[in-house]
């Protein structure tokens, strides 16, 4: 079922500043400036946090750590310094900028990872210990996005997460509810079970003030001493050591791969829709190329004149999701390991072949990845459907038009349920995939040491014809993730529509099976007798885990997004 807990605000833009334009020679547009700043996050002591950071005269990159972090004490069943993340950010130019802080498979993993006799073990069974885990990236992205566009002292960005988790929260009736859900994760390690549950092993009632006083402690160190007081000494030893000695599926993750973790600058990916320009993460995750081909292939379709009422629009995106998400599946990878064709995946030319593929009256049927320039001959690899609980997206946009728009994960609820330091630890690297290789040749996307799982998340950017920031937006909700982030655009540019209504619109996910979900109980379910009328055969209504944030920009003002499925707000500087 799907959890809905309508407690959401939407800042007014009558509370916040105006806009002053600047006068520029600005290679891409005259900057905007505005009064004000602005947080959008799952969580509104966290998007406090930011603004916080923001009222003291900190950047969007500063309010966007300070966010992570407090997400990670109020949240935990999501992010946090023990997983990873993508941020994505922007001057008042459009000069973009992107950080790869993504996890690291140890140097002794390999093809046969996720085997047990021969055999591939299933998702369930090997989250809950060692083998799910990879060495954390959240603190080296944060420490380079920081070195790179921070304002405030580092030790300022912690403040607040560290005052939260030693002073305490009130729990959330959503983490409550996740730690009924995931009592296997959440409560697999003592220290998560003493933290979260009370003695007759239920999760502690909605309104109960949780303290994380290891978590605060860990956290003071990190903001004394830097990212290094996380990447070596006590804190690397005892993450290597904690997923060496798990108690289920142990890892031979050493001391030297924590040391070593690094994260990268990678080259944004950004592309024209409909004069808009689209600018988000490239790989390891296949966030701004699978949302980018999403939209492209619908480019030659009024899908205005359809509104978001018409099956046919529906239907169509369901299509050009399906093509996308089988592109994503066979050729989207670590780029450090595989090439993966990125130009070609988002060449214009390329995406109206594809999109011819694509009949208004009918559906393909199967569809199968396309074979854009540079492709490397990969054979044909699953698209996992799996919709998880363990990221949280959050976007910041400063007075001087700077924008952030991170999304942190630890991959499903609470992770691999190890807790160090007061932290859980990821189970990202399930988001390999578990058989190396089809038709006897290797998977883009197959486990390998160091190498990074191949992710589903997108921080994203929309700019006007203008060369103005319009939106800056981004999901939780594992491969449903670009799913979601398309939707909000097509809502947005397509139907007029403002982010928060946009976000609002039922999510439909068809990834390159034949399989449709769509979002219960919304006008969505109504049209599956005209979907099937279209040919869609195997049309679920499920529940999926759906979270989305962003801040739009209309008229110089800025306006938060959040969803109404999550207990997010966006919070006025
Ligand atoms: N681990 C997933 C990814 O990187 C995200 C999981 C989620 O959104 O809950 O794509």
């Amino acid at each position: 079922m799907l959890i809905r807990k309508v407690i959401f605000a939407v800042a007014s833009p009558l509370l916040l500043g105006g806009c002053e334009s600047v006068a520029a020679r600005a290679p891409r547009a005259a900057p905007s400036v505005f009064a004000a700043g602005m947080v959008s996050a799952a969580d509104p002591r966290a998007a406090e946090a930011g603004a916080a950071m923001l009222r003291a005269g900190g950047s969007a990159t500063d309010a966007a750590i300070a966010t992570m972090l407090a997400l990670n004490v109020v949240e935990p069943q999501s992010s946090g310094i023990g997983g990873g993340g993508f941020y994505v950010e922007s001057d008042a130019r459009g000069h973009i900028e992107t950080i790869d802080g993504r996890e690291t498979a140890p140097a002794a993993a390999n093809g046969r990872w996720f085997y047990r006799n021969g055999q591939p073990l299933r998702f369930g069974e090997v989250v809950p210990g060692g083998t799910s885990v990879g060495v954390p990236g959240n603190i080296a992205l944060a420490a380079k996005a920081h070195a790179e566009h921070g304002r405030l002292a580092w030790a300022a960005l912690f403040a607040p997460a560290i005052r939260i988790a030693r002073d305490g929260f009130a729990m959330t009736p959503r983490l409550h509810d996740a730690l009924a859900r995931s009592a296997q994760t959440a409560g697999f390690d003592l220290a998560g079970r003493e933290l979260f549950y009370a003695a007759d092993g239920q999760p502690l009632p909605v309104g109960t003030i949780v303290r994380d006083p290891a978590l605060a402690v860990s956290l003071e160190a990190i903001s004394r001493g830097g990212a290094k007081v996380f990447y070596s000494g006590t804190n690397a030893a005892k993450i290597a050591a904690r997923v060496r000695g798990a108690p289920r599926n142990p890892s031979p993750m050493t001391l030297a791969d924590v040391t070593g973790y690094a994260a990268r600058n990678r080259p944004p990916v950004c592309g024209e829709y409909r004069q808009y320009r689209i600018c988000g993460m490239g790989p390891p995750t296949s966030g701004a190329t699978t949302v980018y081909a999403i939209l492209k292939q619908l480019e030659r379709f009024d899908l205005t004149a359809l509104g978001p009422d018409s099956p046919t629009a529906w239907h169509l995106i369901t299509e050009s999701m399906r093509l996308a998400y089988a592109d994503r599946a066979r050729y989207l990878a670590d780029p450090d390991y595989v090439r993966v064709p990125v130009a070609g995946l988002t060449d214009p030319a390329y995406l109206r072949r594809r999109s011819a593929l694509i009949d208004p009256a009918r559906t393909l049927g199967v569809v199968t990845a396309g074979t854009p320039a540079g492709a490397p001959p990969l054979p044909r690899a699953d698209s996992a459907a799996a919709a998880e609980h363990g990221t949280s997206h959050f976007v910041v946009i400063d007075r001087a038009g700077n924008a952030v728009s991170y999304t942190s994960t630890i991959e499903s609820a609470f992770g691999s349920g190890l807790v160090v330091g007061g932290y859980y630890l990821n189970n990202e690297l399930t988001d390999f995939d578990f058989v190396p290789e089809q038709d006897g040749r290797p998977v883009a996307n197959r486990v390998e040491g160091g190498k990074r799982p191949r992710s589903s998340m997108a921080p994203t950017l929309v700019y006007a014809p203008d060369g103005k920031l319009r939106l800056a937006l981004g999901a939780a909700g594992g491969t449903t993730i670009p799913a979601q982030v398309a939707k909000t655009i097509i809502g947005v540019l397509d139907w007029h529509l403002t982010a928060q209504q946009a976000i609002a619109l039922p999510v439909l996910f068809a990834p390159a099976g034949q399989t449709v979900i769509v979002e219960p109980g919304t006008r969505l379910e109504s049209m599956i007798p005209a979907l099937v009328a279209l040919g869609h055969g195997d049309i679920r209504a499920r529940g999926m885990s759906l979270k989305t944030n962003a801040i739009e920009v209309i008229g110089g003002r800025l306006v938060g997004a959040a969803d109404p499925r999550s207990e997010g707000r966006a919070v006025g500087e």
